[in-house]
């Protein structure tokens, strides 16, 4: 996977005049713990659980990214999502580097006290590699608020103090921001308007009224994307989560569609379609919100959609993304479109530092700047050069933590 990501950034480094010792810095990770995590069940057996950290690069600042509950997880996954999240910051002028973590678990299979333990243990195992100023984690896939509360809590009791900004996506109640819930899906959302307010006709979606939208994953990250849409007259018309979606041409309501959750199912307003339906619907926007890999080199010549959104990390392999773009699918990509979550997470670092509370406006409104911003600094970008939207994102994040490098001293004084 690290290997496939590395690749999105061969084709940007020709526009950001990096210089090659930068270049070679950013070709393997810093740093990757690898531990196993012995954890007591209820019903009495010890299971050992394989779990990682990777601080990808650190060059710009402390490495920040989240921590991912699922049975794929392995190290592999967590460089590339850590590579990822180094560009993602970077694009968004964060002064954080990259990082990711994960434990190859099914956390639906286990308890509340199980994954409290476990949430437990692994920050036991990680707490001397992480820090607010080395390392700060984040919820992620199959994480939550209440995870980030628990590994708070160990981190507290192994360190002492009360050291909040060591982790972030934690309860308010807990030093946590408001907004951040919500964060990567309104993130995304701010990108989108950004493209229909200033480039509707360069990235081939018609007027906002006749957009539609399907979106693939339902859970933190596609559920307030699909809301915020929804709330600002965009037409989602497809749905899913792991079990299959729902589809209905004039359109859903996602508020009303989380409800049918709690059954595990998605049904209600529609007619059910598949997953891979889904990915093929003719639509305007594709936002795969779900899992990686989901458009691949056997369906990308398939996809109808104008634009592919994409809002999970790395939904989209590298053949297939060379199909999108000869097809003249716009793709908008990860390390822009989701990086909301990872915006408000600083915002909450910050909060933590100052002791200053933010109100969900500020939030919200900062939230809005910042990812307007980045979008019009990569389709300066996209235009002057002409080169997808996601070379030019990689170009704009590659120059800066090359600029970085050198302020450090970083370069090669033998060769002048
Ligand atoms: P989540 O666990 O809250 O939700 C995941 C959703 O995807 C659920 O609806 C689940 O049913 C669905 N899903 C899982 N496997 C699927 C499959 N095989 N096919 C279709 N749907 C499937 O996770 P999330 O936090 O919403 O993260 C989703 C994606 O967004 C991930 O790629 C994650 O790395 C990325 N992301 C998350 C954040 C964040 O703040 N949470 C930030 C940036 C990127």
């Amino acid at each position: 996977m690290l290997e496939d990501a590395k690749k999105q950034l061969d084709a940007a480094a020709k526009y950001a005049d990096i210089d090659p010792e930068s270049w070679e810095r950013l070709q393997y990770p810093q740093k990757t713990l690898y531990c196993s995590i012995p954890m007591r069940h209820d019903d009495g057996t010890l299971k050992l659980y394989k779990a990682y950290r990777c601080q990808y690069d650190t060059t710009r600042g402390p490495a920040k990214g989240g921590v991912r509950y699922h049975p794929a997880v392995d190290r592999d996954h967590c460089e590339a999502l850590a590579f990822w999240m180094t560009f993602k910051c970077a694009a968004l002028n964060i002064p954080f580097g990259g990082s990711k973590g994960g434990i190859s678990v099914d956390p639906k299979k286990l308890s509340h006290r199980e994954l409290e333990r476990l949430s437990k243990a692994y920050i036991a195992a990680v707490a001397d590699f992480i820090g607010p100023n080395i390392d700060i984690p984040a919820p992620d896939m199959g994480t939550d608020e209440r995870v980030m509360g628990w590994m708070y809590s160990e981190y507290r009791k192994i360190k002492g103090g009360h050291p909040l900004d060591v982790v972030t996506g934690k309860p308010v109640a807990l030093g946590g921001i408001e907004g951040r819930n919500s964060a990567t899906g309104y993130g995304g959302y701010y990108v989108l308007e950004a493209l229909m307010d200033h480039y509707l006709d360069k990235v081939n979606l018609p007027v906002k009224e006749s957009i539609r939208i399907a979106i693939q994953g339902f859970g933190k990250v596609g559920y307030w994307f699909a809301e915020k849409c929804y709330k600002n007259g965009l037409k989602v018309v497809a749905i899913s989560n792991e079990n299959g979606g729902v589809y209905n041409e004039n359109g859903l309501n996602p508020v009303a569609l989380r409800k049918h959750l709690e059954s595990g199912e998605l049904d209600g307003q529609g007619s059910k379609i598949t997953n891979k339906e889904l990915l093929l619907l003719d639509v305007d926007i594709l936002a795969p919100a779900a899992i990686e890999n989901v458009l691949t080199a056997e369906n990308a010549d398939q996809v109808r959609a104008r634009m592919v959104f994409e809002l999970a990390n790395g939904p989209t392999t590298n053949e297939a993304d060379a199909i999108l773009n000869e097809k003249n699918i716009v793709v908008i990509p990860d390390i822009l479109a989701n990086a909301g979550g990872v915006v408000v997470s600083y915002f909450e670092w910050l909060q933590n530092r100052t002791a200053e509370l933010k109100t969900l406006d500020d939030v919200n409104s900062r939230l809005k700047k910042m990812m307007q911003y980045a979008t019009e600094r990569t389709m300066v970008r996209r235009f002057q050069y002409h080169i997808p939207v996601r070379t030019a994102c990689y170009a704009l994040a590659l120059k800066r933590i090359s600029e970085a490098n050198e302020c450090l001293g970083n370069r090669n004084y033998f060769k002048s």
